[in-house]
């Protein structure tokens, strides 16, 4: 669908695969096609419908979360001592903290991911995989495909079913958040937004030109190469390797400035798994709506079973629970980016490693989700080419931008599907299993 799928990856900004050339063996970059399924996959249509209904309220609490400095203390306590990555994070966010915030402009563009849960009674439901509230993707990048899908279905006769695949506006929307952030800014025209595009001056800089070339003025106002930054959009540094030392400095400048960060590093935090696993826990939701039960039952309603690692009797259940029945359960390390989780036997390896102190904190165990299974064929490079047995993840995206006390936008701009074969436990597009498709509503 698109002549070439660009995304970042830690020294390129293509797509494909990255080999050595002989005889100079500098890398080269194998510039391919998106990888994406050659029909849509069925998805039943109220649990999309509750996926999309429920978004803006999920925007709302990660925004909330994000402003709850003893929330964030308490809930990360004991993984910053477990995990690295998540306590530099939060070192970071200390050190804002400390210094008093200086922006009022906060946004956020964020996906939430689902699965739709087969239970034994037959009845679908729809289960959270995550929240991602930095660099959540796969729009864009996938905008055409509808035009494929229905393509692809009016040609082996499908006419009705293809009119049920949607054009969406899903980018233009996520943008619009981002433009008003800018102007929320100031609206100045020499300001600029670091990556992204709309009549808006845009630069895209890696976190090393950042080290050597930003600066803080006086007002804390961010120049990069002698130019004002409005609005900071992450599209990296969601994981370790995306770091160097230079890095963590470099995001540290950004996070002290008066630049809008998308997001913020509160708002990043928010979106550990950790958190997931601490709002699920009976009270604490309550404690983000205390005026709106019913937006809380929406919210609820959409989580699978989470479980503490913590040190405690708690986490004593919960290892025992997971080294009985690990086939039940999904491991997951404070990580991003796919190809992270463990399922099945390393579960229990794992566990038998850590359990025994406080390393295992690092962790959260999840229900694991039966996914409905769908046949399709997966067109992704070295992949072959035959029908397959496949599952779904659907991402409903979201956009806010909050201006002090007041949300100034609060948006469900559009939802996503990738899919990938039932073989595979973990996903990931740039792992090399994932493909983008569409929902056939059924
Ligand atoms: P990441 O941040 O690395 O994307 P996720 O929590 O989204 O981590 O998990 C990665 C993948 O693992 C998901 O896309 C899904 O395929 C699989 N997965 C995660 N949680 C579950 C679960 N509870 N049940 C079944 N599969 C899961
Ligand atoms: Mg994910």
């Amino acid at each position: 669908p698109q002549y070439k799928y660009i995304e970042e990856q830690s020294n390129s900004h293509f797509y494909g695969d990255k080999k050595n050339c002989s005889p100079c063996m500098k890398p080269r970059f194998v510039v391919t096609y998106l990888p994406f399924t050659l029909f849509p996959s069925p998805v039943p249509k109220a649990a999309l419908l509750q996926a999309l209904a429920v978004q803006t309220h999920f925007n709302t609490l990660v925004d909330k979360i994000s402003q709850d400095p003893d929330f964030l203390g308490e809930a990360l306590d004991r993984t910053i001592q477990a995990d690295d990555f998540t306590a530099k994070l939060f070192g970071i966010y200390k050190t804002v903290q400390q210094e008093g915030r200086t922006q009022s402009i906060v946004m956020g563009l964020i996906r939430s991911d689902y699965m739709v849960d087969q239970r034994e009674d037959g009845t679908p439901s729809l289960r959270q995989i995550e929240i991602n509230t930095i660099a959540a993707g796969g729009f864009g990048v996938s905008d055409q495909l509808p035009v494929v899908h229905r393509h692809m279905l009016k040609s082996v006769g499908l006419l009705e079913e293809s009119k049920r695949i949607q054009d969406q506006s899903r980018t233009r929307e996520m943008t619009a958040a981002l433009a008003k952030a800018w102007e929320l800014y100031g609206q100045q025209r020499q300001q600029l937004c670091l990556f992204l595009s709309r009549n808006i001056p845009v630069i895209r800089r890696k976190f090393d030109d950042v080290s050597r070339k930003g600066s803080l003025d006086g007002d804390k106002r961010l120049f990069i190469d002698g130019v004002e930054v409005a609005v900071v959009y992450y599209r990296y540094g969601y994981m370790p390797d995306n770091y160097t030392e230079q890095s963590w400095d470099a995001r540290l400048l950004m996070e002290r400035s008066l630049a809008v960060k998308c997001p913020d590093i509160s708002t990043h935090l928010a979106g550990t798994k950790k958190i997931q696993q601490v709002l699920a826990k009976p009270g604490v939701l309550e404690k983000f709506f205390p005026e709106q039960p019913e937006v809380m039952e929406q919210i609820r309603a959409t989580f699978a079973g989470l479980y503490t690692l913590d040190m405690g009797p708690e986490g004593d259940q919960t290892v025992a629970k997971a080294l009985t029945s690990p086939e039940k359960f999904v491991l997951k390390p404070q990580r991003e980016g796919g190809g992270n989780n463990y399922f099945g036997e390393d579960i229990v390896q794992v566990l038998q490693a850590v359990k025994g102190d406080k390393r295992r904190a690092a962790y959260i165990l999840m229900d694991r989700i039966q996914p409905r299974t769908e046949q399709n064929i997966l067109l992704r490079k070295d992949l072959p080419l035959k029908l397959t047995s496949v599952c779904c993840e659907i991402g409903v995206l979201g956009a806010y931008v909050r201006h002090g006390g007041e949300m100034v936008l609060n948006e469900v701009t559009g939802h996503i599907l990738r899919t990938k074969s039932i073989k595979n436990n973990d996903a990931g597009i740039i792992g090399g299993v994932t493909v983008f498709d569409n929902p056939l509503i059924i």
